[in-house]
């Protein structure tokens, strides 16, 4: 890739894409974000900043205008209650979204596109337990995704190797596990975990309770922001065209990651586990062999490290709007 090149990010104004625009600018390229809504903490550094809904051909034709790279990170999303709760919606918007963007890419001539597919088009079958073998690239079929949002990301997928196959266009897969860091959502209901959990241990008094969706057994690896973004610049700049799996292999169980946001945040708390809220698959975690062989690196960012950033971060956040303080007031009373 060289500077100057023309970029699109979808999705700019959400977590990945924010970030993404910040160090593509920092590299000196020209970079033109597209979202329905912007960056929700601090203004973007896009050259340009469209306001367009991908659901629209017309508006993604105006989106991949005179474009040569495209990052497409634009998804209808969010944690494990919002995915599970809203499945034609969720589906519907997205295969809406990828197929404008990759047929208007085709139509102006965009030379390469990175699709960000999920873990959740992972087999649901071989997740069934906590201590589960890591998932190797091959272990999405036979197919048994996550409904909805995984279903979806895994047709996507095969949509762009059509796109490949047909016309030519160059594409990059990678597939997320759990990305968290400053700057992401941390309440509304679109949240992740290392958020969520971060939010509730920054509002309740030391020695307090929290609430903590399943038996916190389950278990799933998490990948810094800083690490994500590394990965999508050299993904993009490799000429690897196969589904590529992007996070850590640092396995954790929900209770030990909460027990790490508690500990940065110096406080000893008490877990409610309420086993009615959804909670996803038993086990996830990625096995990075191909990353390594294909990048000739991965993420390094160590979960204790990125969550004590985060954490700061969203207390601050908090603090900033006079929370916290209350919520330690309302504790001692
Ligand atoms: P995000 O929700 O913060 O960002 C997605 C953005 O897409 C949002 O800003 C949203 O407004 C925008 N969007 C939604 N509908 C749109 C539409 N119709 N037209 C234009 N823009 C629209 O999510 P994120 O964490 O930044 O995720 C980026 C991508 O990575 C998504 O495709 C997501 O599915 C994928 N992913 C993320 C994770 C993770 O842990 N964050 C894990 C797996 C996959």
């Amino acid at each position: 890739m060289k500077s100057k090149t023309r970029v699109l990010v979808t999705g700019a104004g959400g977590f990945i894409g924010h970030h993404l625009v910040k160090r593509l600018k920092q590299e000196g390229y020209w970079v033109r974000g597209v979202d329905i809504k912007k960056p929700e903490f601090e203004p973007t550094v896009a050259d340009e900043f469209q306001l367009l809904d991908l659901r629209s051909m017309e508006n993604a034709l105006q989106a991949t205008d005179s474009i040569e790279l495209v990052f497409a990170l634009a998804a209808d999303m969010g944690g494990i209650g919002y995915i599970t709760a809203l499945l034609a919606q969720i589906a519907r918007n997205n295969v809406l979204i990828n197929a404008n963007t990759l047929e208007a890419a085709r139509i102006n001539g965009v030379r390469r596109l990175l699709y960000s597919s999920s873990a959740c088009v992972y087999a649901g079958y071989k997740q069934n337990v906590t201590d589960l073998t890591p998932l190797k690239e091959e272990d999405a079929h036979p197919a048994d995704p996550e409904p909805g949002y995984g279903w979806e990301k895994l047709f996507t997928e095969q949509l762009c190797k059509y796109y490949k196959h047909d016309f030519d266009l160059e594409i990059r897969i990678v597939r997320f596990h759990n990305v968290y860091g400053p700057l992401g959502t941390y309440e509304g209901g679109k949240e992740k975990a290392p958020a969520a959990i971060s939010r509730k241990v920054a509002l309740v008094a030391d020695h307090g309770e929290i609430e903590i969706w399943g038996d916190g057994q389950q278990t799933r690896s998490f990948m810094f922001i800083s690490d994500c973004v590394e990965g999508l610049m050299r993904l993009m700049a490799s000429d690897y065209c196969e589904p590529l799996n992007l996070g850590t292999e640092e396995m954790v169980s929900v209770d030990q990651l909460v027990d790490k946001i508690c500990d940065v945040a110096g406080k000893r708390l008490t877990k409610r586990h309420e086993l009615n809220r959804p909670q996803g698959v038993r086990g996830r975690n990625s096995d990075n062999s191909r990353l390594r062989r294909v990048l000739g690196w991965e993420p390094t960012v160590p979960l204790r490290d990125g969550l004590a950033i985060t954490y700061r971060w969203i207390e601050g956040e908090l603090q900033k709007a006079g929370r916290v303080e209350a919520a330690q007031v309302y504790a001692s009373h």
